[in-house]
C-alpha cells in the first residue's frame, strides 16, 4: 500500500537534502537500522525529536537481545551499564510462596543472561553507535511531513530553534515509537480491544532486593489490579512500576499520584515490605497509558515500520526493545532489497509482514490469559513436564525467531493449559470474565500522561 500525497506545501526557499534512507526516530529500532544500513554504506540520515540522554520506560532486556548488541559491535558498552539479569521472579498474593525461573533453563542453554539498563544510556549507546558507524544524526528534529513520490519521499522537519529542513529520501523508515507517525498519517492503526492498562511508576533508592545472583532478576508481581515490574538498575536504583487496568486509575479520583502509587503498592506485601526504607527519586510518579494496538500493514514500496511504530503490546515479558531491534535487522534487509533489488521486494515484504506479527502474537497469548488462575499456576509451579519449561523459558528469553524446537514444547503448554482450565470450568469462566471486566474501554485515560 503507497500513500496518497500530503497536502503540504513546500516553502519555496527551502533547498532539498538527499538521502538513501531517512529513519524517524532514534530509540532501540530507528538506531539499529540506521548503524547497520549506514554500515552497508548507504547515505542514512536518523533524527530523533528529543536530545539523547533522554527518559524512556522500558528497562529490563531479553537475552536474545545480547547477540543483537553484539553483532552492533556496542556488547561491551551495554555490559558497562547494565545490571545482570538471569532470570525472573514471580510473585502472587494469591501463593505464599515465589516463583524463580532461570534463562539457563531454556531450550537454547547459550543465551542464559540478559541485562537491565537505564533506558536513557542505552539508547545513547544506539544512537552514538549509529553516528560512529556512518548514519548522519540530528537530535531536536522533529518530522512533521513525509510525502510520498514514485521516487522515494519528501521529509519536512522542525528543529529546536524553529528553523525547518527538507529532506528527499529514496527510502522511509518509521521508528518513531509510540508516536506511530506513519499510522497515523495512514490511519492504519487498530488499537487491540482485548488488552489495554495504564502503569505508573517510580524509581527508588534503598529497596531491599534479592541476594546474590538474583539480585539482578526482573521481578513480576500480580495483585488483583494488575501487576508490579521490580527492575534492579546497576547504579543502586530500583524501577518500580504499576500495570494497572484502567478503571483502577480512573478510581484514584483527585487522589496525588503519588499516595495512590503507594496505596497500590500495599496491595502486594511482599513488595511493599521491599520498599519499607525506599525513597522515591525526583519525588515523582509517572503513568502513561499503555494500550496495545498493531498496524495493518508494516510495509509499503517506498516505506517500513519498525518497533512500537507498528505494534505495542503490554510489556509483562519485557519484549519491546528485543522485539523492536530484531525488526531493525529484518528491516535492513528489506531496505536493501527495495534499493537494490526491487523485483525481489514483494516476497520480503510479505516475510516482514509475518515476522511483524509473530512476536506479538505469541507473547499477547500468555499477556491475555495472565489474569487466569491456571496461567498463574503453571507460572508458579514451572515444571518441565514434556519439556514445556524449556519451551517457555525460551519465549522469555525472547528465543522466539531462533531455530530450535521450542515450539513443540509451547504447543504441550497450551495443550496443558486448555486441558486444566477445561477441568476447572468454573475457574476458568470466572477468569475469562474477570479478564473482560478489566479491559473495558474507560475512554479518556487512554493515551494520557500525567505527572506528579
Ligand atoms: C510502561 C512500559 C514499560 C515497558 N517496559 C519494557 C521492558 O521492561 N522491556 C522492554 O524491552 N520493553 C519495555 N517496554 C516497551 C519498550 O519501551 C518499547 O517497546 C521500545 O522502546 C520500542 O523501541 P522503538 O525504537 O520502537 O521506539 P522508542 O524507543 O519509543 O523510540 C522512538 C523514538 O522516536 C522519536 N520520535 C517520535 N516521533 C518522532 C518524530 N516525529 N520525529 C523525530 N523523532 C521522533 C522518540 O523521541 C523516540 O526517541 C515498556 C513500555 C511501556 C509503555
Amino acid at each position: 500500500m503507497q500513500a496518497a500525497p500530503s497536502a503540504t506545501a513546500l516553502p519555496e526557499s527551502q533547498p532539498i537534502e538527499g538521502c538513501d534512507v531517512f529513519v524517524i526516530g532514534g530509540g532501540p529500532a530507528g538506531s539499529t537500522i540506521a548503524a547497520l544500513l549506514a554500515q552497508q554504506g548507504r547515505d542514512v540520515v536518523l533524527v530523533d525529536k528529543e536530545h539523547h540522554p533522554r527518559f524512556h520506560i522500558g528497562e529490563s532486556l531479553l537475552p536474545a537481545n545480547v547477540e543483537l548488541f553484539r553483532k552492533l559491535g556496542v556488547y561491551e558498552q551495554v555490559d558497562a551499564i547494565g545490571m545482570k539479569k538471569w532470570g525472573i521472579e514471580f510473585v502472587s498474593i494469591e501463593h505464599e510462596y515465589q516463583s524463580y525461573v532461570e534463562f539457563a533453563d531454556a531450550w537454547d542453554k547459550s543465551m542464559p543472561s540478559a541485562w537491565q539498563v537505564r533506558r536513557s544510556e542505552l539508547d545513547e549507546v544506539l544512537f552514538r553507535n549509529a553516528a560512529t558507524r556512518g548514519a548522519r544524526t540530528l537530535e531536536g528534529c522533529k518530522v512533521q511531513d513525509v510525502q510520498f513520490d514514485d521516487n522515494g519521499a519528501i521529509v519536512q522537519a522542525q528543529l529546536d530553534d524553529g528553523s525547518r529542513r527538507t529532506w528527499h529520501a529514496r527510502f522511509v523508515v518509521d521508528a518513531s515509537g509510540r508516536d506511530t507517525f506513519l499510522a497515523n498519517k495512514f490511519k492504519s492503526k487498530n488499537k487491540n480491544p482485548d488488552h489495554n492498562s495504564t502503569a505508573l511508576f517510580g524509581h527508588f533508592r534503598n529497596v531491599r532486593r534479592l541476594e546474590g545472583k538474583r539480585e539482578g532478576n526482573i521481578s513480576i508481581c500480580w495483585f488483583p489490579h494488575g501487576w508490579f515490574w521490580f527492575i534492579p538498575l546497576a547504579d543502586g536504583t530500583t524501577s518500580v512500576g504499576a500495570v494497572c487496568w484502567p478503571y483502577y486509575l480512573k478510581a484514584r479520583g483527585d487522589k496525588p499520584l503519588k499516595d495512590y502509587f503507594f496505596d497500590t503498592l500495599a496491595l502486594c506485601p511482599e513488595l511493599f515490605d521491599r520498599l519499607k526504607h525506599a525513597e522515591l527519586i525526583d519525588d515523582r510518579i509517572h503513568a502513561t497509558g499503555n494500550f496495545s494496538y498493531n498496524g495493518t500493514h508494516a510495509t509499503g514500496d517506498r516505506y517500513l515500520m519498525l518497533g512500537d511504530a507498528f505494534a505495542f503490546v503490554d510489556p509483562m515479558f519485557s519484549s519491546g526493545v528485543y522485539l523492536a531491534m530484531h525488526s531493525a535487522f529484518d528491516g535492513a534487509e528489506l531496505v536493501a532489497t527495495a534499493l537494490d533489488a526491487p523485483q525481489a521486494l514483494a516476497r520480503v515484504r510479505a516475510d516482514f509482514e509475518g515476522m511483524m506479527r509473530d512476536g506479538p502474537r505469541e507473547y499477547s497469548w500468555f499477556i491475555y490469559r495472565s489474569t487466569n488462575p491456571t496461567i498463574r499456576d503453571m507460572f508458579m509451579h514451572p515444571n518441565n513436564f514434556l519439556r514445556v519449561k524449556e519451551a517457555l523459558m525460551s519465549l522469555l528469553a525472547g528465543d522466539i525467531f531462533g531455530k530450535t524446537p521450542m515450539w513443540w514444547g509451547l504447543r504441550r503448554f497450551k495443550i496443558l493449559y486448555y486441558v486444566i482450565a477445561i477441568t476447572h470450568p468454573l475457574r476458568t469462566w470466572r477468569g475469562w470474565k474477570r479478564h473482560r471486566f478489566n479491559v473495558r474501554d474507560m475512554g479518556k485515560l487512554q493515551g494520557e500522561t500525567i505527572q506528579t
